[in-house]
């Protein structure tokens, strides 16, 4: 495998706390880095960098990681902007729009499903996405949610059985009928093409028995877990993904003191989903209020069609540091480390030696334009490591 060499790195961030400047970002000044096609073979100083097959001088810009995205829902059809203006004309948001889209994605062929995923995901990795968990959740039928999980399959190996997104239409009268299926015949036939499980655990949505339930079921089916909670209300959900030791409790917009406690000492990570109070117009977390209490905060776009159609981390990281107290370094390895982190990954989301090459090189000279410059073009090149 060839060997390239990318130096005079004015700015690179490898958040390996074991290298530069040995702090969470693990930065280093005029630095130098070597990879394969596949993986980080050497990170240092400039001056120190070996030989290798192909040379690339990036004329002292910035190099960071790869970004994670640990939460979207980039298999649909349709569009929801009439819902999106009733909410900006001062509606406000219950769940309920998740339907249309349901209706939508039924009609919708493969083929057509398939090139509105590409599209989207061709938009997240221009952002600078290098890894995209996809979750199912817009058929709701046994035979839907494996087709959703099956092409969210061609485009990610994080891809996450949802189910549990909504009661369909025709089980509006037989919620628990509902359950049955989604823990039953459903899971078993999503299983063999996903990694994870997942709930909307939330008011209005499903309780925490209901969730528990489906989690156990998708346990029991070799799934890792990860959980919607606390978006619409402090439903029980945090304290659910906590005893059931999901790998990410995603939104937490609604958290008590004690969730946080709890949060701290344990292994779950806390996922911010930004998009969605910016595209509801709702209060937004606050990440200041994690980060004291010593959680692990993710941050992800959760792009999806009705809360959050966000294909760019940038605006993510920008939302994050000007609405939600977080400092810009803070935002930067959310949507990096604490992504993969959210995704139980220790190859992503770093560029220590060993990791995946997947990095960005950025048209600035230091990794905080990515929050300075909102709304521009500030990654320049996006490098993904052959899987
Ligand atoms: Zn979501």
């Amino acid at each position: 495998m060839a060997t390239r060499l990318f130096a005079n790195i004015g700015e690179l961030t490898t958040n390996d706390p074991r290298l530069g400047d040995e702090s969470a970002m693990g930065r280093i000044p005029n630095a130098a880095m070597v990879v394969d096609e596949q993986r980080v073979l050497w990170v240092g100083s400039s001056r120190d960098a070996p030989e290798a097959d192909e040379f690339t001088d990036v004329d002292g810009v910035a190099v960071v990681p790869g970004f994670v995205d640990s939460h979207t829902h980039l298999v649909f059809a349709g569009e929801r902007s009439t819902e999106f203006e009733a909410r900006m004309s001062g509606e406000r948001y219950d769940g309920g729009g998740i339907l249309e889209t349901v209706d939508a994605t039924r009609r919708a062929t493969r083929d057509e499903l398939r090139s509105a995923t590409a599209t989207r995901a061709v938009a997240l990795r221009k952002s600078g996405v290098t890894t995209i968990e996809i979750k199912s959740g817009y058929e709701l039928t046994l035979e839907g949610e494996q087709r959703l999980v099956e092409i969210a399959g061609e485009f990610s190996d994080e891809v996450t059985f949802l189910g549990a997104h909504t009661v369909p239409k025709e089980f509006a009268h037989d919620r628990e009928g509902y359950v049955d299926l989604v823990a039953g015949e459903m899971l078993t036939n999503c299983a063999p093409h996903v990694r994870w499980a997942d709930v909307f655990c939330d008011t209005g949505v499903f309780g925490v028995d209901e969730a528990r339930r489906v989690l156990l079921c998708a346990r029991d089916a070799g799934l890792e877990l990860r959980l919607h909670a606390n978006q619409l209300g402090d439903s029980g959900g945090v304290g659910l993904a906590i005893e059931l030791g999901c790998a990410s409790v995603d939104h937490c917009t609604h958290v008590s003191d004690g969730d946080l406690d709890a949060l701290s000492s344990c292994e779950t990570v806390a996922t911010l989903l930004p998009g969605a109070e910016f595209s509801t117009r709702t209060p937004y977390p606050s990440g200041r209020r994690f980060l004291d209490a010593g959680v692990t905060v993710a941050l992800a776009t959760d792009c999806n069609p009705g809360t959050s159609y966000v294909t760019n981390m940038s605006l993510i990281i920008a939302l994050a540091v000007r609405e939600m107290g977080m400092t810009v370094d803070e935002a930067l390895w959310a949507v990096t480390r604490g992504g993969a982190k959210a995704l139980r990954r220790d190859d992503l989301g770093h560029l220590g030696v060993g990791a995946r090459a997947d990095f960005l090189i950025l048209d600035a000279p230091r990794a905080a334009h990515l929050a300075y410059r909102p709304g521009g073009n500030v990654v320049h090149q996006v490098f993904r490591a052959t899987r």
